[in-house]
């Protein structure tokens, strides 16, 4: 028996440099389907979907609400063809009613414990409509299965311009935060679940040079920081001229000190007000040897057209290394849509729009034709000087320098210690000459 995952394709922001990640969703999927089954990903963004496969089950990872149309089609071409078709994500998680018309069995949640029960009642013949966990119960973060990071061609199908893609890696899950826009305090709980640092480290030791912790927010435990930092820089992460990404940290030097001890690279930060606050945390991540790639919303209902110009003088400004804009977007499950739902203020409910570069609502203080122009001048004006992939490039350049630097380091005493050993060996031959 075979089943393929496939992460259906999705519209890229268009503004934005193409490269993809190779997803995380399947391939901790895959880890959770029974032993003597066979397993193989595909990722649609990078390679192209056989509708005759000859697996027996296809499971559609799907992530993004952007996603699911796709997903649909596929699932209903995989159908036609007599497959049987099992869906599970943050999409279908968020919109079970929706999703479950489309597929014979979907996952609703986290996969682990219920992927495992799917492919074991399909193969039994039993396969059910619906699998979830009983509400507010989570999969033990502790007893995760290590992703099946073996399942991917990643030199093959994940580098940018020759550079291997980063990895992506869970530490924790959950958040404690409830931002309106997001909806992780629905998919993942309100409780902050750590992964034990042995499994961390273990899955770091599948992972190539680059790795970008995708948990959602570190920043809702410094202990748990500075914890995996030290990890991290005891276990030789940095040394060994590797580097990481990840969503924001805390902007403390202690923490961000053991950060650059522990090899990070760059960090995503949200910016939604001109503050000098915001101002000197950049300031203070530069210091510490961390570039900053900001993700900014813009709609937000306290944003006007002049707010919006003046951010944007203010990121040039500021120094970003890099900027990524995006529309405010009601994503299902959130408050965010909650409040837009009950105004009547929600444009357009075609999830393909929902790729956070559309505007799909009525903003507050000006058209949406408006809102659109003025994110597309953001991206722009943003890039105006140096283009995206110019700065991706530079910001590539540094750490490839860094890593050669530290490969040198490495052969010199590799090289040293070799010649004492061999100086060692020659005095004893000597030795026992003169014997
Ligand atoms: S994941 Fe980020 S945006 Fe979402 S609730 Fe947590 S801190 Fe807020």
């Amino acid at each position: 028996m075979k089943v393929l995952f496939i992460h259906p394709r999705w519209p890229k922001i268009p503004e934005q440099t193409e490269f993809n990640l190779p997803p995380l969703g399947m391939i901790q999927a895959a880890a959770c389907v029974p032993d003597g089954v066979e397993v193989a990903v595909l990722n649609e963004n990078v390679e192209p979907v056989d509708l005759e496969t000859d697996a027996d089950v296809i499971a559609l990872s799907t992530l993004l609400s952007c996603q699911a149309p796709r997903a649909y089609d596929l699932a209903h071409a995989f159908r036609r063809r007599g497959r049987t078709v099992i869906m599970g994500g943050l999409h279908p998680t968020l919109c079970p009613e929706e999703a479950t018309g489309h597929v014979d069995a979907l996952c609703v949640g986290e996969g682990e414990g219920l992927v495992e029960e799917m492919i074991k009642d399909f193969q039994a013949g039993r396969l059910q409509k619906i699998y979830r966990h009983p509400e507010g119960e989570f999969p033990d973060i502790r007893r995760l299965p290590d992703p099946r990071r073996d399942l991917y061609r990643k030199q093959e199908l994940y580098a940018y311009k020759g550079w291997e893609l980063p990895d992506l890696v869970q530490t924790s899950r959950g958040c404690r935060f409830n931002c309106p826009p997001c909806c992780v305090s629905f998919l993942g709980g309100r409780r902050h679940r750590i992964r034990p640092l042995d499994l961390v480290l273990r899955d770091l030791d599948r992972c190539g040079e680059l790795v970008f912790f995708v948990d959602n927010s570190m920043e809702q435990s410094i202990k748990a920081q500075l914890e995996l930092f030290e990890a991290l820089r005891d276990y030789g992460f940095e040394k060994a001229g590797r580097k990481w990404i990840s969503h924001p940290l805390t902007c403390r030097p202690d923490v961000l000190r053991a950060a650059r001890d522990a090899g990070c690279w760059y960090v995503y930060h949200a910016i939604y007000t001109i503050s000098d606050k915001i101002r000197d945390r950049i300031v203070m991540m530069h210091d510490h040897g961390i570039k900053v790639e900001g993700t900014i919303l813009l709609g937000l209902d306290d944003h006007t057209e002049d707010f919006i110009l003046r951010l944007i003088d203010f990121l040039l400004e500021i120094g970003l290394d890099l900027a990524e804009f995006t529309i405010l977007t009601p994503f299902p499950q959130t408050q965010i849509r909650r409040q837009l739902e009950s105004k009547g203020r929600i444009l357009d409910r075609n999830w393909e729009a929902y790729n956070a570069a559309k505007v799909v609502f009525q903003p507050r203080h000006m058209s949406p034709e408006r809102l659109q122009a003025l994110y597309e001048q953001a991206w722009r004006s943003f890039y105006a000087e140096r283009s995206q992939t110019v700065r991706m490039s530079e910001l590539f350049m540094d750490v490839i320098k860094d890593s050669i630097r530290r490969r040198r380091t490495l052969l010199r005493s590799a090289k040293q210690e070799q010649e004492q050993t061999d100086e060692k060996g020659t005095g004893t031959t000597r030795k026992t000459t003169q014997a």
